[in-house]
């Protein structure tokens, strides 16, 4: 019995004595990996940062750890067009399937185009031309109306011919991106810099929306995932400023490439049209050589768009569209009035929000998107 006593007493005053060990240097452990992670969050603040004033932008050189795996495989646009082509090619099929082209099936072509925004004038000019044809015999029954409509289309695509993007001339080549806010500029800047970046030139970006502080926060992100380098500046700072330290700063460090964002704000602000006209000056001075101002659509927002795009096209020379969200919208016909009606070549098109949602625009592949 007395064993038995000796027994229990031993194991509660091993239990007593683990507690009061065990415990506080659990706490302690707790407490040292906490300042461990305030270590490391110093540690990560990107080298070379340069202290912000507040007044003039300052470059901050951003350098990720671990950027993103290499660009992966880029989406069909067929694959990826399926509201635009679900609407469009329904109305193809029961054109076809009509003995005739009588005045209903001429309703519901102009019924498809206008759905998809192509727009009133571009669906006018198409069809006017169709049915000339039609009546002097050149186009007989439903399957020719069809085909002559997609070799129309086709061709009024054909200004995109050699619209790939210009790297040519002497100097920094910078790429100004334009368009209002909401459209996916930001996004579309991130994507083209992996795609860039992939294709192995060495690029920089410039965070000229000093407007919003998100928009700089948004782009620093974009640069950290892609190990990019980019130039910031202050909250309401001088944006041709920050693009003159873009520049400047990669012609010192030898980048192939300058990609710019700027405030989106221009249909709200008068001044920003002058500002946006400066940022292109600035940018285009020695050593630097604006090649491209890409203005940023989203294809969701259709015709708008074309007014969005109208404004710009006054304050900046663009060059060329890049149309975003075409995922995720029925309205793809927009890629033909952009061409048709503002002459603008659509040079890349935004298939998604992953990295690699970026695809150069081909418009062979787009009409056989509608079609087939
Ligand atoms: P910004 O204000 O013009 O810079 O626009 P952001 O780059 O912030 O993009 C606005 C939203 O659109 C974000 O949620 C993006 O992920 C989204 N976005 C951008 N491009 C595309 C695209 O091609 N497809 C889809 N589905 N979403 C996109």
């Amino acid at each position: 019995m007395l064993a038995l006593w000796i027994v229990l007493a031993v194991v509660v005053a091993t239990l007593v004595v683990g507690l009061v060990v065990v415990v506080p240097r659990r706490r302690r452990g707790r407490r040292d990996s906490g300042s461990g992670s305030a270590t490391t969050a110093t540690i990560d603040a990107p080298p070379g940062a340069i202290p912000r004033t507040g007044a003039e932008p300052a470059p901050v050189a951003a350098r990720p750890e671990e950027p993103e795996p290499e660009v992966g495989e880029p989406p069909e646009l067929r694959d990826r067009m399926g509201k635009t082509r679900g609407l469009f090619s329904g109305y193809v099929r029961a054109l076809r399937s009509r003995s005739s082209v009588d005045d209903e099936a001429w309703d519901d072509l102009e019924e498809a185009l206008l759905r998809a925004d192509v727009g009133v004038v571009t669906t006018t000019a198409l069809l006017e031309d169709l049915r000339s044809r039609v009546h002097a015999g050149e186009l007989r029954g439903a399957d020719a109306v069809v085909a002559a409509l997609r070799e129309d289309l086709r061709r009024s695509l054909d200004t995109t011919a050699g619209t790939g993007l210009s790297y040519e001339g002497d100097g920094t080549c910078v790429w100004l991106f334009v368009g209002v806010n909401g459209v996916g500029k930001t996004t579309t800047i991130g994507k083209v810099a992996r795609r860039e970046k992939a294709a192995g030139r060495s690029v920089l970006l410039a965070a000229g929306d000093t407007f919003r502080a998100a928009a700089a926060e948004q782009l620093d992100l974009w640069a950290q995932r892609t190990g990019v380098e980019i130039v910031r500046g202050a909250e309401g700072g001088d944006p041709s400023a920050v693009v003159f330290d873009a520049v400047q700063r990669a012609q010192a460090r030898g980048n192939d490439l300058v990609l710019a964002d700027t405030a989106g704000r221009l249909h709200t602000k008068v001044n920003l049209v002058e500002e946006l006209k400066k940022i292109r000056r600035v940018a285009d001075r020695p050593p630097g050589n604006v090649n491209e101002v890409l203005l940023v659509l989203d294809a969701t927002t259709g015709q708008n768009g074309l007014t969005q795009a109208r404004q710009f096209l006054d304050a900046v020379g663009v060059t060329g569209v890049v149309l975003t969200k075409l995922d995720g919208s029925a309205k793809g016909g927009i890629v033909i009035a952009i061409q048709r009606e503002l002459g603008l070549p659509v040079k890349l098109v935004g298939l998604g929000e992953g990295p690699d949602d970026l695809v150069p625009f081909d418009a062979d592949e787009f009409v056989a998107a509608l079609f087939d």
